[in-house]
């Protein structure tokens, strides 16, 4: 299934996304308190913004402002609010995410055009490897999607591997949903018990959270830890909660494509400029027909490069690539930009590293300092300097390595209010 609009010219699609610009400039202005007074302040004239080049003239709203003044976003009376959500915040409060029937309707739509992108058809069986609860909207969204689909659906949740493989056996999924890492652990438990992983039913496994591609969308590490022991199709998909709207890989692995009629995107550079093809910059996103959270260039913060070449699916739409980090996570050290996702790429390339924590606090000289934690079950005194080896070939430098147990790293890394495994502490003034 693919929507008419995303076969279109370039041009067209353009065209389309500008049409439904003045709709959202007049909700905004009339039902979001935020919204209203950042086009008076700033004197703007929402009748002048016509083309997606017009936007610029409107400045950015950042995660703070969303943190700040939740309900100065909200459009919509209390009542007709139905699904209540929360988003971790910058400022160290979680901010709460809120959809009406409309907006469900919406991610419906999405995660199914999204899913359907990745390759998912009626006859597929789902197995849900993810949260559904914890105030988190994304299990809601691919459940919601996959009952537009039509597709079965069995929701195992997270963890818990010997139920993973007995719904193997009694519900015969087709797809997976999941952290792609949690893969591995089932390869590993299917090795030692003796179960044959590639005589599932299993074709393919949505991956979430964690990249699998490097820039160029061959698979990296982890995606070839994956599939040199399970032969499925891997697909890469982003999201947020902000946005209502994923970017899934299509069969090609080329990227995440843009679903035109959900969501406008910008790439910007530090000083708020579009940047081009082949350039990393911050993903910045103006929603198209949400009810209660409309956003209207949004910054994401994640550093993306785009691809606006038509991809041999049929799609003309913009993909989008792995995220290359976070960049509120930038890292300078010793005259390089770094990103987390970079260190953790070399981490996982190391056989006896077997999870590790990334902490970062400010030098003596106000420089960033970068010590990575690693959990090792044999310790071997050479193990030091053979991780320190990996990121000099790879980084050209090498930050303090400390070796522990893997049980002192989750100790580390899993405070009890988290839902996420932290692997990344960010102590800088
Ligand atoms: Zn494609």
């Amino acid at each position: 299934m693919i929507p008419d609009i995303e076969r279109r010219s370039k041009k067209e699609i353009k065209a389309y996304q500008e049409s439904r610009l003045p709709e959202l400039l007049i909700y905004l202005s009339n039902n979001s308190r935020f919204y209203s007074e950042k086009f008076r302040e700033n004197e703007i004239d929402i009748q002048e913004i016509k083309t997606l080049e017009d936007l610029a003239k409107i400045p950015p709203t950042s995660k703070e402002d969303l943190q700040r003044r939740t309900k100065g976003f909200i459009c919509v009376d209390p009542g007709k609010i139905i699904d209540y959500n929360t988003t971790s915040g910058t400022l160290g409060e979680p901010v709460t995410f809120v959809l009406t029937e409309n907006d469900l309707e919406r991610l419906a739509y999405n995660e199914y055009l999204s899913l359907a992108c990745s390759d998912g058809k009626p006859e597929d069986i789902y197995q849900m490897m993810v949260t559904i609860d914890r105030r988190f909207m994304a299990g809601i969204a691919y459940f919601l999607g996959l009952r537009k689909m039509g597709a079965g659906i069995v929701r195992v949740g997270p963890g818990n591997t010997s139920l993973q493989f007995d719904t193997f056996n009694r519900i015969k999924p087709t797809a997976l949903i999941t952290v792609p890492s949690y893969l591995v652990k089932m390869i590993d438990f299917a090795e030692e018990n003796g179960i044959d992983i590639n005589k599932t039913t299993v074709k393919k496994a949505v991956c979430i959270g964690e990249p699998i591609r490097s820039n160029d969308f061959t698979l990296n590490t982890l995606g070839k830890r994956i599939t040199e022991k399970w032969n499925i199709n891997l697909y890469s998909t982003y999201a947020s909660t902000e946005m209502g709207a994923a970017f899934n890989d299509c069969v090609y692995g080329l990227g995440g494509h843009h679903h035109p009629e959900l969501i406008i995107v910008e790439f910007l550079d530090e000083k708020d400029q579009s940047v081009k093809d082949n350039e990393p910059g911050e993903v910045v996103i103006t929603t198209l027909g949400v009810e209660a959270m409309p956003l209207l260039r949004f910054k994401t913060g994640d550093i993306c490069y785009h691809h606006s070449e038509p991809c041999a699916c049929g799609r003309n739409t913009m993909r989008i690539g792995p995220v290359i980090g976070r960049k509120q996570q930038m890292l300078k050290y010793k005259g390089t930009t770094l990103f987390p996702p970079a260190i953790y790429e070399i981490l996982h390339e190391i056989d006896f590293v077997e999870n590790y924590l990334i902490e970062v606090y400010t030098g003596e000289l106000g420089t960033d300092e970068i010590v990575i934690k690693v959990g090792c079950r044999n310790k071997n005194e050479h193990y030091e300097k053979i991780i320190k080896d990996h990121f000099r070939a790879k980084l050209r430098v090498a930050p303090e390595v400390q070796v522990w147990t893997p049980e002192q790293i989750i100790g580390l890394s899993s405070p009890e209010m988290n839902r996420k495994q932290v692997t990344f502490i960010d102590r800088r003034k």
